[in-house]
């Protein structure tokens, strides 16, 4: 109810650490989803090996145009079934591995006003920095890799991105 909260999360399904059995991951997501609800908050949603739980969740609750999907790793299929339920795409430093080129991938079909870029710090260091502790300031290098995706400048999806988390935040 405070003012000043501008999201709820991190919430969501991780299959791969799996702390807690499935379904209890589900219970706890879908009463947080309906906590973003009532309160018309953006829901900032973590999903690891489990693309097609979230898209189930997603797309009954019909949270979908108030969901930040973290950390997005989806390649092009998830990236274009999920473009379908009208979230917004947020990129780590994931995109600028060496390894990245799945995620790559998915990121060339998201329109840029459904993209923001993150830091995860101290996780997800982007190169040149890998096995270092992550710097929230190594975003911008987040923002190249995807400028480098989209063929556009630097500067433009630094601006583009930093409208969008204005507009989903609110802030
Ligand atoms: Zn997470």
């Amino acid at each position: 109810m405070a003012p000043v909260v501008s999201a709820i999360g991190e919430a969501g399904l991780d299959f791969y650490r799996e702390l807690s059995p499935r379904r209890d991951q589900e219970l706890a997501l879908r009463a947080q989803i309906e906590l973003a609800q009532a309160h018309s908050k953006p829901l900032i949603f973590h999903c690891r090996d489990a693309f097609s739980d979230a898209f189930r969740i997603i797309e009954e609750t019909g949270v979908g145009s108030q969901t930040v999907l973290h950390c997005w790793t989806g390649g092009r299929r998830w990236t274009k079934r999920f473009l379908d339920l009208d979230v917004t795409f947020s990129f780590a430093g994931p995109i600028a591995f060496e390894t990245g080129e799945t995620i790559r991938l998915g990121a060339e079909l998201v329109p840029p006003e459904r993209a923001l870029v993150e830091t995860d710090t101290p996780y997800l260091t982007p190169p040149p920095h890998r096995g270092q502790p992550n710097e929230p300031a190594w975003v911008a290098l987040v923002g190249a890799a995807l400028a480098r995706v989209w063929g556009m400048s630097e500067s433009d999806v630094a601006a583009l991105t930093t409208a969008n988390a204005t507009r989903v935040f609110k802030s």
